[in-house]
């Protein structure tokens, strides 16, 4: 068993451990080698965006397509994983609308779809492309759409929610939200957005309220997926950080894991810091208290050597951890990272 620097001893995988990389483009993949990179490197799952908020990268009857030279890239994913033995899961990120085609956003944001900020701007937090409102039913029944045919298209392992969340702190201040949350809490606003802000009087019955929003339609996409397809596993990225994410995006994963709607759970617990990264796993496991498995989310971009990564990930299973994930596939990864876990 090899020794590292550091003293930590490389341990057995667990049994039925998840072995992944996350890949974010599937638009012309050489799927056949990567399927071939991972077997080489002893993993057995990989986990494909095949979809945001805004569009599908295959013909989707939800969601406009963004595909390349009518190129099926679900169906020739899963032939070369399954000539590989890869387990594939669809990796869907909600909201997001990254790749949606302009008019598209353009409608969202002309039909108030979009989380606005406190002076009504449209956030635009990422790859500059809106964000839509989790508040408004449009959004929230096509969220469960796409999931629910991502579910039942293709024969996947499984499917992955992403990005269920608020976008950032304090958001959203659009008229569904200021009007859904004066209802729903019962409340007269006197002066909107600041009665629900920072030290504003209904501060707390807002956090409340967001954190509820997302909750809801936790369960409501969850519970779709099962009754679509009983045996599609379900898996979620989320915050390492249970007490700051609720805070903050409206996040709480533990209720979704107490209630069952998820297989198992994916902290995307991106540090290289060993001792952070050992205690996020801890607390991850203490909230999770054995309901499902904990595979964690490796920062592997953040790597400077494969030897580096390979301590990481004995860590995770001196941890405990049930799997794990590296973030994620690409020329950097192949050339720096993979090389070290063929060993
Ligand atoms: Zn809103």
């Amino acid at each position: 068993m090899p020794k590292f620097p550091h003293g930590q001893v490389e341990v057995p995988a667990p049994q039925g451990e998840i072995r992944g990389v996350w890949l974010h483009d599937p638009r012309g993949v050489n799927w056949d080698v990567v399927m071939r990179d991972l077997r080489s490197a002893g993993m057995n799952s990989i986990f494909v965006k095949f979809s945001t908020g805004g569009a599908a990268y295959y013909r989707s009857s939800v969601l406009p397509a963004s595909t390349l030279a009518g190129r099926d890239e679900p169906a020739l994913c899963l032939a070369a994983a399954r000539r590989h033995g890869i387990h594939v899961h669809a990796w869907h990120v909600c909201f997001q609308m990254k790749d949606a085609p302009l008019d598209w956003q353009n409608r969202a944001i002309r039909e108030g779809r979009v989380q606005l900020g406190s002076s009504g701007q449209t956030y635009r937090p990422s790859y500059n492309v809106p964000h839509l409102c989790p508040t408004h039913d449009v959004n929230r029944e096509m969220e469960k759409r796409a999931m629910v045919e991502l579910a039942t298209k293709y024969p996947f392992a499984g499917v992955q929610l992403d990005h269920i969340r608020w976008s950032d702190a304090g958001l959203c201040y659009c008229a569904t939200c200021k009007r859904t949350f004066a209802r729903d809490a019962a409340v007269r606003l006197r002066s909107w957005p600041r009665d629900v802000q920072k030290g504003g009087p209904l501060e707390p019955a807002f956090a409340g309220w967001r954190e509820r929003i997302i909750t809801s339609l936790a369960q409501e996409i969850t519970s779709a997926v099962r009754a679509a397809n009983r045996t599609m596993k379900i898996s979620s990225c989320v915050f390492p950080d249970l007490n700051a994410v609720r805070r903050d995006k409206g996040q709480n994963w533990k209720e979704w894991v107490d209630r069952g709607w998820i297989d198992f759970l994916c902290p995307m617990n991106y540090s290289t810091d060993p001792s952070r990264f050992t205690q996020w796993i801890a607390a991850d496991r203490g909230w999770v208290n054995g309901r499902v498995p904990v595979v964690v989310g490796i920062g592997a971009y953040k790597m400077t050597s494969g030897q580096q990564l390979r301590e990481q990930l004995a860590l995770a299973r001196r941890a405990g951890a049930n799997g794990w994930i590296l973030f994620n596939y690409d020329d950097n990864f192949r050339a720096k990272l993979l090389p070290a876990l063929r060993q």
